[in-house]
């Protein structure tokens, strides 16, 4: 039988594996910008026609190549970046395979002219083949050009997306390199992002963010929630300055707006992440897009922490966390309560992850799920708030005066003697400082309560029952805070439960058939 296996030449092995690695113009300028900073570039230059498929130009003043290596680039697996496979653990380059040139090269018409600052050399490839080298005039750097790209496996060029979409794609690439690299003068088609901070650099190509992210190994920014979008677009993640694409990041960080955010909103922002190269593989796909970290779990919540505390911090306290008005007429006249976070009020808020606030419960994950009834907290902490010695009142901006029917005045006496601080006028009440949690526009709806009630635990627990107030997620997580310091932290004033832990196991029982108080219809 006549024999049909021949092994395939150096340059069709280049042409398959380039569908890998080249998948359109945009990878291609990914690859040869990324080259340029490996070479340590201050200054690249890009030039594209044609959404990329007439040719691409890259000019940098990097390090450059000697006349041996600049003939040789263009050759499968020929890298000056790893020499054995324990050097990718400690790799600090974008490219390490050895494959880019080569693809490249192998689908079009290729020229590389570069210096060491020795001396100068020009290398012409045509589908991967060298045809000419000479000495030539540059100074240090590497300038590669790109022609007639797929020229030569028409099939590939067939299925690729129109110029618009490529010249996009191409705009994107850049971009995003460029947000990692602020100290680098990048120029695309004549528009040209020059040296600068790395929140200009970002302002600059996402627009105003107004939310900075300080973690030990996460710093970042996002957009505002108001600016979140439909789409994913505006998410960039890189690690060690290596852009990636990683949806479980991207997860993380919506989870960190948590409920400021629509479930089907975006949240835009850039996150650069710092991690020992050996605790993350980027060795996963061919272009490097994704990564894949030892402990995910971990990464996770560092990301989420992060963002969360970069609300916490940056948002004006008296906005996020103080209790807004609420509906009564008191309530415009009197701006809201600004009270402040303190050091371990954050720790703790980190040590429980909230979910979210439901109706008028706060969702917590703890070792398992903790529902807070959250009026119930209120009232314990609004008691505990009016202790005679030590009462937690903060001073108000403004009085707040009502009117004293006759009688009313024994009962103001008893406040007085709880700590909220007053003045006793006749026919009025002013009030001077407030418990913390305690709003001026709910003062008055509370005296009424604690007329009604000869004794103050009733008449807190009257006043958070009814009260219409709706907690956010910031006000919820104060409020949780504030419930740690108390010194019944379990139960309202009445004794009734203010939250319930459900552990694994406990959904397991609740879920066992038969068992289930939640009845399947
Ligand atoms: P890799 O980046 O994975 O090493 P490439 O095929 O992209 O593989 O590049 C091959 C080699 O060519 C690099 O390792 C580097 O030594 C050299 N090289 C490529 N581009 C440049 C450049 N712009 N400046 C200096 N050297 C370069
Ligand atoms: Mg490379």
């Amino acid at each position: 039988m006549k024999n049909t296996i021949t092994k395939l030449s150096p340059q069709v092995i280049n042409q398959i594996a380039a569908g890998e690695v080249v998948e359109n113009p945009a990878s291609i300028v990914k690859e040869l910008v990324e080259n340029s900073l490996d070479a340590g570039a201050k200054e690249i230059i890009v030039t594209t026609q044609d959404g990329g498929f007439t040719s691409i130009q890259v000019e940098d003043d990097g390090f450059g190549m000697s006349e041996a290596d600049a003939r040789c680039c263009v050759e499968r697996h020929a890298t000056s970046k790893i020499h054995n496979i324990e050097d990718l653990d400690a790799l600090s380059t974008m490219g390490f395979r050895g494959e880019a040139l080569a693809a490249i090269s192998s689908v079009s018409l290729f020229e590389i002219k570069t210096s060491d600052g020795a001396g100068a050399t020009r290398v012409i490839a045509d589908g991967g083949v060298v045809s000419n080298s000479e000495p030539c005039a540059r100074n240090r750097g590497t300038s590669i050009t790109i022609r007639s790209l797929f020229y030569n496996v028409p099939a590939r060029k067939k299925f690729q997306k129109s110029v618009g979409s490529n010249t996009a794609a191409i705009k994107r690439t850049i971009e995003t390199l460029a947000l990692a690299h602020e100290d680098v003068t990048f120029t695309l088609n004549g528009k040209t992002f020059y040296p600068t901070s790395r929140k200009n650099r970002v302002q600059e190509i996402l627009g105003d963010v107004e939310i900075e992210v300080r973690g030990k190994n996460v710093t970042g920014y996002c957009a505002s929630p108001q600016r979140a979008s439909g789409k994913r677009l505006s998410q960039y993640v890189f690690i060690n300055r290596r852009p990636i694409f990683s949806p479980l990041i991207a997860k993380a960080v919506k989870m960190g707006f948590s409920t400021r955010i629509g479930e089907h909103e975006y949240p835009r922002f850039v996150l650069f992440l710092e991690v020992a190269p050996d605790s993350v593989d980027v060795n996963v796909h061919p272009q490097k897009k994704e990564a894949r970290f030892k402990d995910e779990d971990a990464i996770f919540r560092l990301v989420q922490k992060a963002v969360e505390r970069a609300f916490i911090q940056d948002l004006p306290f008296e906005k996020e966390i103080s209790f807004t008005p609420t509906t009564t007429s008191f309530s415009e006249s009197f701006p809201s309560l600004p009270f402040k976070v303190e050091e371990e009020d954050l720790d703790f808020i980190y040590t429980d992850r909230a979910l979210g606030v439901f109706g008028n419960y706060l969702l917590l994950q703890k070792e398992g799920l903790v529902l807070v009834d959250l009026r119930a907290a209120f009232a314990r902490v609004l008691f505990e708030s009016l202790t005679p010695d030590k009462s937690q009142c903060q001073e108000l901006m403004f009085p707040v005066e009502v009117p004293l029917e006759r009688g009313d005045e024994e009962k103001a006496e008893e406040l007085s003697k709880l700590g909220i601080e007053c003045r006793i006028l006749p026919r009025l009440l002013v009030v001077d400082a407030l418990p913390l949690f305690l709003e001026p526009g709910q003062f008055p709806e509370f005296f009424k309560n604690f007329k009604a009630e000869k004794r103050l635990d009733r008449a807190a627990i009257n006043f958070c029952r009814n009260t219409k107030k709706q907690f956010s997620l910031a006000e919820a997580n104060a409020l949780w805070s504030q419930l740690k310091k108390c010194q019944d932290k379990m139960f309202d004033p009445l004794g009734n439960r203010i939250f319930v832990e459900l552990k694994q196991e406990d959904f397991a029982k609740l879920l066992l058939r038969g068992n289930s108080c939640i009845k399947p219809e």
